[in-house]
């Protein structure tokens, strides 16, 4: 292993957040039971929140961000994790809480890695990222509630974004019509080449919400939440389901129990951070499965590590279209 290496590390003095790319040693990383070569790491929206401050994300300090990675292992305390195996990190406050993925190396708890399945490059594991692997989460989430492709069409909310883009690829591969609800008129040809088969306008779920609407989806997964998922709600058809994971329309949700009492609606919350390592494991499977690699080409453009910053601040300006792959040894 080298002897220091690159690292985006945000860093606060008289309570106020810097950040730089500095060089680091093996030392220098608080976690070290597993020690990976990084590869790749991604911008989620999550990241984007950390890195512009416009969320409280970041739980300790110095820390390097990056909620997700992929690469090799370099060193094992744990016999399960060899070196040379190709390895996935992302949730469990990763980047949050403890150190992340932009850096050349990081330091890793065994219980967070996942094997790499062996379709996937390292560079595909990070184009997929933490949004394609809870856009998976929430598809098994739909399935798991026994809506098939022959129950009726699939609403995707913030479509054009990590999970919604993911999300619409692995639908459609999987026979469902889907529908893209997306701010961006101009993501439609990406959004088609995707799969989807419809689309509905932002505006169109973000009027005043009624305790019932005309029925128009059998079900639906929700990145924006706010009055939006309260509108989803509220169109769902008899028996239902909505798999909510997001927000970036807002963390609060304005809708009555109608839905629910009188058409049989289930609400299903979709966690990947803390989602048990049985479950992540099953959803790198089905991803290796279900997601057509030219999907996974589509949504994915690729930026150096000093390149951070500006994505962090496009992600939350909604300039973002897929997913931001971070080369980090770039
Ligand atoms: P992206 O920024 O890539 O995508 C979000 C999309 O939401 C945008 O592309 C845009 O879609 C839409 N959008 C953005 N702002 C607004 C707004 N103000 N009102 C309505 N729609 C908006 O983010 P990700 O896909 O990485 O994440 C999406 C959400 O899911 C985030 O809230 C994130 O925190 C959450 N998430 C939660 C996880 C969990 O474990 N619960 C895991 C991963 C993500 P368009 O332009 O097409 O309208």
């Amino acid at each position: 292993m080298v002897d220091t290496f690159k690292a985006f590390i945000v860093e606060k003095a008289d309570d106020r957040a810097t950040y730089g790319i500095r060089d680091i040693t093996k030392d220098d990383l608080p976690e070290r039971e597993v020690i990976i070569r990084v590869d790749y790491s991604s911008v989620n929206y999550k990241d984007g929140l950390a890195i512009t401050g416009k969320g409280p994300i970041l739980k300790t300090f110095p820390i390097v961000p990056g909620v997700d990675y992929a690469g090799v292992v370099e060193s094992s305390e744990a016999p399960e994790l060899q070196p040379g195996q190709r390895v996935i990190v992302n949730g469990f406050e990763v980047g949050e809480k403890y150190w992340g993925g932009y850096a050349q190396y990081a330091g890793a708890k065994a219980g967070w890695v996942v094997p790499l399945p062996e379709r996937f490059t390292t560079w595909q594991a990070m184009a997929i990222g933490t949004a394609g692997y809870t856009a998976m989460l929430c598809v098994m989430t739909l399935e798991e509630q026994k809506i098939r492709p022959g129950s009726g069409e699939i609403l995707i909310t913030g479509a054009s974004g990590g999970v919604g883009s993911v999300a619409v690829a692995v639908l459609a591969k999987l026979g469902y019509r889907v529908i893209a609800a997306s701010g961006r008129r101009e993501s439609q040809d990406y959004l088609k080449s995707l799969g989807a088969a419809g689309f509905v306008s932002r505006e169109e779920l973000t009027g005043k919400v009624k305790p019932l609407n005309k029925v128009r989806w059998a079900g639906a997964v929700d990145v924006v939440g706010g009055v939006t998922l309260a509108n989803v709600l509220s169109m769902i058809q008899y028996g239902g389901v909505v798999a909510a994971t997001g927000l970036t329309g807002g963390g609060d949700l304005p809708a009555t129990v109608y839905p629910f009492i009188l058409r049989n609606v289930t609400l299903a919350g979709v966690d990947s951070v803390m989602c048990p390592k049985p479950r992540r494991i099953e959803a790198w499977r089905r991803l290796a499965e279900d997601l057509p690699g030219a999907a996974i080409e589509a949504v994915a453009h690729t930026i150096p590590l000093d390149g951070i910053p500006q994505a962090a601040e496009d992600i939350m300006a909604n300039r973002v279209k897929g997913r931001l792959v971070i080369d980090v040894n770039a």
